[in-house]
C-alpha cells in the first residue's frame, strides 16, 4: 500500500494511491482507519511530505563503499545524529541554498524507515511490527559546516529544505535490505547501489534506536547513504540554483527536488 498525504482545497490528508489515484484515509493513519470511496486524481492534488515527523533520526557512515569514499573506518556502531523537522520538505518541493552555507551543498539519496508504533527496548526480531513502512528521503548536507567550521552536525543537516521526503510511505517493501537505490543529478547518475551494502540493517538500527530513545509513532529514520555523493567526487559536484536532484529506491519510487538559490 501507498501511503500519501496530499492537500487539496488548502486542507490536508491522508490517502492510498492506487495507480493515479487516490482513496482517502478515513480514521486515524496510526490507530484505526479505512479506505473511503471517494476516488480523486493524483494530479488534481498536491502531494506533500508523507508524514510530519515527530523526530528525524538520521544514520552517518552506513554503507561500506560510502565510509571508504570518506576515508573512515565502519563504525562499531550506529553513529546518530538529528535533522529539525523544520528541515522537511515534500515531493517537488524546493531545495533552497542557505545564504549562510551556500557553496558545498550536496545531496545523499537513503532509505527512510517510518516507525508506525511506539518502540522502546525492540529486539531485532520484533522490529517489523513496529515499522508503518518506508519512503525516499535525501539528506542534503552543507558540506563545509558539517566537516570544517562546526563541530557538531546538526547545522550543516538541518538548513531549512534540507529534509526533502517523499513521495509517498510503501507499506509493503518485501525487502528494505536488498533494495537498489540511486541518485540522479540533471538525469545523470550520481548514486547507484544497494541497501544490502548496509553496515547496519534496517532491523538493526530500529533495535539500536529504541534500545536509546523511544521512537513514536511517525519518527524517520534515515539509514545512511551510499557512496557517489557530491564532496567525495573529484572533481568535487555541489547543488546549484537549476538543479534537478532525484532520489529513486526499488519499490518505492522517485522523489524530486528542484534547487534554488536562497
Ligand atoms: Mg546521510
Amino acid at each position: 500500500m501507498k501511503v500519501v498525504r496530499y492537500q487539496r482545497n488548502n486542507e490536508v490528508f491522508y490517502g492510498v494511491l492506487k495507480g493515479k489515484e487516490i482513496n482517502p484515509i478515513e480514521g486515524e493513519l496510526f490507530g484505526e482507519f479505512k479506505i473511503g470511496s471517494q476516488e480523486l486524481k493524483i494530479s488534481d492534488v498536491k502531494l506533500l511530505a508523507p508524514i510530519i515527523p515527530l523526530d528525524v533520526i538520521a544514520i552517518g557512515l552506513n554503507y561500506k563503499k560510502h565510509a571508504d569514499e570518506s576515508g573512515q573506518s565502519y563504525p562499531e556502531r550506529p553513529l546518530i545524529f538529528l535533522k529539525t523537522t523544520s528541515s522537511v520538505i515534500g515531493p517537488e518541493d524546493k531545495i533552497i541554498i542557505p545564504e549562510a552555507a551556500p557553496d558545498e551543498v550536496d545531496y545523499e539519496a537513503e532509505l527512510a524507515i517510518v516507525i508506525g508504533k511506539k518502540a522502546k527496548n525492540i529486539e531485532i526480531d520484533e522490529v517489523s511490527d513496529y515499522i508503518l513502512g518506508y519512503t525516499c528521503s535525501n539528506d542534503v548536507s552543507a558540506r563545509d559546516c558539517q566537516l570544517r567550521i562546526d563541530k557538531q552536525w546538526a547545522r550543516g543537516k538541518s538548513f531549512d529544505t534540507f529534509c526533502p521526503l517523499g513521495p509517498w510511505i510503501e507499506t509493503e517493501l518485501p525487502d528494505p535490505d536488498n533494495c537498489k537505490i540511486v541518485s540522479r543529478l540533471n538525469g545523470k547518475v550520481m548514486q547507484d547501489s544497494n541497501t544490502s551494502d548496509l553496515i547496519f540493517s534496517t532491523r538493526e538500527l530500529v533495535s539500536y534506536c529504541s534500545k536509546n530513545f523511544t521512537l513514536y509513532p511517525g519518527t524517520i529514520i534515515m539509514t545512511g547513504t551510499p557512496e557517489g555523493v557530491g564532496f567525495a567526487r573529484k572533481p568535487v559536484v555541489f547543488l546549484k540554483p537549476g538543479d534537478i536532484i532525484e532520489v529513486e529506491i526499488e519499490g518505492i519510487g522517485i522523489l524530486s527536488n528542484k534547487v534554488v538559490s536562497f
